[in-house]
């Protein structure tokens, strides 16, 4: 099989895995490597349903000897297979990164034979990308569930991010839909990760040489709609999941059917929008000084598809409004609709120099389509004197004509072009060969239509810039 097919196959296979994103590690360029990596500077733009693009993002091999139920690649599929050698992603890494396509890698795979096999493979690509070739950027690698924690151990020396997906929400929905795998072996590696970066930070206080450990920190992410778990339930996981593992991220990823199963919800569409409430719920905790059990409850288990979760919140929380724009406290203004950090920063830094009112806060593009129900400038509201909870929900529901819609990267793309990029360019241009004079080869004009969006990255820095602007959420 040519390299070109095996790309088009295992990178469009790693596109439903979304466990990555901004790299969180900051590694100068040395003398006798090639590569650094930049915490802003791997997935500087994101789709709008967080998904990054700009890594090479592929899977070793999509040939799984697992059978979950969600997965297309799983063994029972009738699905093309493919699996790169070493050698081969060593050299599209190197390649795709010398000509910046990329800022790093993303490696994930299938199990092939074992989930030791399959580790020992992807530490074999770490190890020669890092000792042989001198790569200095960024390395994010799978840990397989279940692999020897000695292996683990190894990929934490070699990679800058490490991640376990977690997959399903509960340990019963673990068994129904991913038999394969336990829970166990899908908690041990990321509480032996956790212990490992908190052991070498310990050692760095007191040896600054001392070695790295996943510097960029762990990520997970779990399905969401292919079980029956409430976003209570995940919402209390992916809380529980930051505070005992310091998970950089837990990511959400709408369930996409693509297999016929009937332990399988019947869905026409991947719930996108779902995913994006509790996308919104992980920056409120994250950020934004609120807990999971502020958000929801077991009267109110799910989040309402039509308000964002600081609206429903604030809606439900008349007593702490309204918020007087110029005496309250930083965390009470971070509490307001249409109020976010940078805005809360501005009004707090602005108001040490004079009393402001709606007109400072439309210049500092404060939303007060949403924040006015909720504050008062010297004591007056902007314009609807004590709203009710009904009425502020009937003024900020959107309209029938322009429903809230979370995009969909791969429907926009299916529609649009059935396959990946990778495919419209020409292979020969694709890797264009050395000339005799060593001139380095040019970036190559893409090909593909203004809609469709690459999912492995894209070919020309002013292509990216405006499929950043696009996308920038
Ligand atoms: S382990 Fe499960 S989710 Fe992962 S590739 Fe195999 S079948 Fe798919």
């Amino acid at each position: 099989m040519q390299l070109l097919d095996k790309l088009t196959i295992l990178a469009d296979a790693a596109k439903y895995d979304v466990s990555c994103s901004s790299s969180g590690s900051t590694r100068k360029g040395e003398a006798g490597t090639i590569g650094s990596a930049a915490k802003s500077g791997i997935c500087h733009s994101f789709t709008a349903d967080g998904r990054c693009i700009s890594l090479l993002k592929i899977l070793m091999t999509n040939n799984c000897i697992y059978d979950c139920a969600y997965c297309l690649n799983r063994r029972s599929n009738d699905t093309p297979r493919a699996m790169f050698t070493i050698d081969e992603i060593v050299q599209l890494t190197m390649d795709f990164y010398r000509r910046n396509y990329i800022e790093g890698l993303f490696l994930s795979s299938a199990v092939i034979a074992s989930p030791d096999y399959t580790m020992e493979l992807l530490i074999q690509v770490a190890q020669k990308l890092r000792y042989k070739e001198k790569f200095h950027g960024y390395l994010h690698l799978k840990a397989i569930p279940g692999a020897n924690p000695a292996l683990i151990e190894q990929a934490g020396h070699l990679a800058d991010r490490l991640s376990i997906n977690l997959e399903l929400p509960s340990e019963q929905s673990l068994n129904l839909l991913a038999p394969d795998k336990t829970r166990t072996n899908l908690l041990l590696p990321m509480h032996q990760i956790h212990r490992g970066i908190l052991e070498r930070q310990q050692e760095r206080a007191l040896m600054k040489k001392a070695p790295l450990f996943v510097p960029a920190g762990q990520t997970t992410q779990m399905i969401v709609g292919a079980s029956g778990e409430s976003d209570l339930q995940i919402l209390r996981l992916s809380s529980a999941l930051y505070k005992k593992f310091s998970m950089k991220r837990v990511y959400f990823s709408a369930y996409v059917p693509l297999n016929t199963d009937s332990r399988l919800p019947q869905i026409a569409k991947p719930p996108m929008l779902r995913e994006n409430r509790l996308y919104q719920a992980d920056w409120l905790m994250r950020f934004y000084g609120f807990d999971a059990a502020e958000l929801l409850d077991e009267a109110n288990p799910n989040f309402d598809p039509d308000y964002d979760p600081k609206i429903i919140w604030a809606v439900r929380h008349p007593e702490v409004f309204p918020v007087e724009i110029n005496s309250a406290p930083y965390q009470q203004l971070l509490r307001v609709p249409g109020l976010g950090i940078r805005c809360a920063q501005r009004i707090v830094s602005a108001r040490r120099t004079g009393r402001l009112d709606f007109e400072d806060l439309i210049h500092m593009k404060v939303s007060l389509k949403r924040a006015q129900y909720f504050i008062t400038c010297k004591g007056k509201y902007y314009r609807i004197q004590n709203p009710e909870p009904d009425m502020i929900l009937r003024a900020l529901k959107p309209s029938a004509r322009s429903p809230y819609e979370q995009l969909n990267l791969f429907d926009d793309w299916q529609t649009v072009q059935p396959k990946t990029n990778i495919e419209l360019l020409d292979a020969d241009a694709y890797f264009p060969k050395q000339t005799a004079t060593g001139t380095a080869p040019q970036p190559i004009a893409c090909t593909r239509q203004a809609t469709c969006l690459p999912p492995v990255f894209s070919s020309s820095l002013s292509e990216r810039s405006r499929i950043d602007e696009r996308l920038s959420v």
